[in-house]
């Protein structure tokens, strides 16, 4: 039976090394993703990951709840993280964006809140603001008082860390030079799988004490709208599989497992108990480090997810190498 082991974070606190990812698209029924998540704290999952953007987070919340009522867990054996959604960045904004997500989970704080991308939004109830010719409206927002609005959030207890998704170097540099910063971010959650292995942002990060989380490490779902279709499907690549064959494993525990020995912490959606059992079996195998080398020559910069509409914004793509 695989030990699910944390990873301490620059603040002190511990996160599960591997993670529930929640984003499914909306063609899934929200009493699945309830039943889901119970299912995945029965299984031993403890990090869940979701952001306002995922709208489940009522969801989430009562199935957390639910599991802490029948003695379960404890809400201290959680891990929860959600995102401030782009409609939020102006700093009055971020604390507003954070209470919404606490009172659709009915818990009174999150274990992790991240800027979920360095790209701010028009404020307003639409998530997606657009204007007479569907194009986003970005909003001028200093990246650095979102951040500082993010401080005060963790000073008032409602997220005990702080970090953010989709950052590159330039953006996290950012962030860490800035005058007075009072907390670092934590860590950075970006897409990393063997096609975008992302290794000079790791190092960057490693150097700096930024725990990276990678997303879309299983080469996420083509039914989600913002997915491109015609990449090669990662779990079908002959090389993982090759592997997985080597070590009687699935090319899905492989691609977790190289995560994991990289020094990454990595999330995993699935709502199928069965692959949701078998994801988190990868803390009793061990990799070589030839197929870690062979695995890291599968690297060739293929983004699963490819958002044209945010491709006039001069922080687009996210969490580039550059
Ligand atoms: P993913 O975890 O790479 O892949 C999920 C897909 O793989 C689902 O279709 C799932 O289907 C399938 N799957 C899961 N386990 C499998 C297995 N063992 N064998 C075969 N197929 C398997 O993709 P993701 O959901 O895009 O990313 C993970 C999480 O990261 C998200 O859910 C979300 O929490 C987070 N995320 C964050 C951002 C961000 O901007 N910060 C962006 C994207 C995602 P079944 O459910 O049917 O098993």
């Amino acid at each position: 039976m695989s030990k699910l082991l944390s990873v301490k974070l620059s603040d002190g606190y511990l996160m599960p090394a591997l993670g529930l990812g929640t984003s499914a698209s909306n063609k899934v029924a929200k009493s699945t993703i309830k039943e889901a998540v119970q299912r995945a704290i029965d299984v031993g999952y403890r990090h869940i990951d979701s952001a306002f953007l995922y709208q489940n987070e009522e969801e989430i919340g009562s199935a957390i709840r639910k599991k802490i009522a029948d003695g379960t867990v404890k809400r201290d054996d959680i891990f929860y993280t959600s995102k401030l959604w782009s409609t939020f960045c102006r700093p009055e904004l971020v604390q507003v964006g954070l209470e919404r997500s606490l009172k659709s989970l009915q818990l009174s704080y999150v274990d992790l809140y991240l800027i979920h991308f360095p790209v701010p939004l028009k404020p307003g109830e639409e998530i997606f603001p657009k204007d007479s010719q569907g194009k986003l409206i970005f909003d001028a927002v200093n990246l650095c008082s979102t951040w500082e609005a993010m401080e005060k959030c963790k000073d008032a207890g409602l997220a005990k860390s702080i970090g953010v998704s989709n950052f590159n170097r330039r953006q996290l540099e950012m962030i860490l030079n800035m005058p007075g910063l009072k907390h670092r971010p934590v860590c950075n959650q970006v897409e990393c799988h063997p096609y975008l292995n992302q290794s000079k942002l790791l190092e960057f990060c490693k150097a700096r004490d930024i725990v990276m989380v990678a997303y879309a490490a299983l080469g996420s779902n083509t039914d989600k709208e913002w997915v491109n279709k015609n990449n090669p499907v990662l779990l079908e690549d002959p090389v993982l599989n090759n592997i997985a064959q080597k070590h009687r494993r699935t090319p899905a525990q492989v691609a977790l497992r190289y995560q994991l020995q990289r020094g990454l912490l990595v999330l995993a959606k699935s709502f199928n108990e069965k692959r949701m059992q078998e994801n988190f079996q990868v803390f009793d195998f061990q990799l070589t480090p030839e197929d870690m080398q062979t695995l890291d020559g599968l690297n060739r910069n293929i983004r699963y997810f490819e958002d044209s509409e945010f491709s006039p914004h001069p922080n687009y793509p996210f969490s580039d190498e550059e």
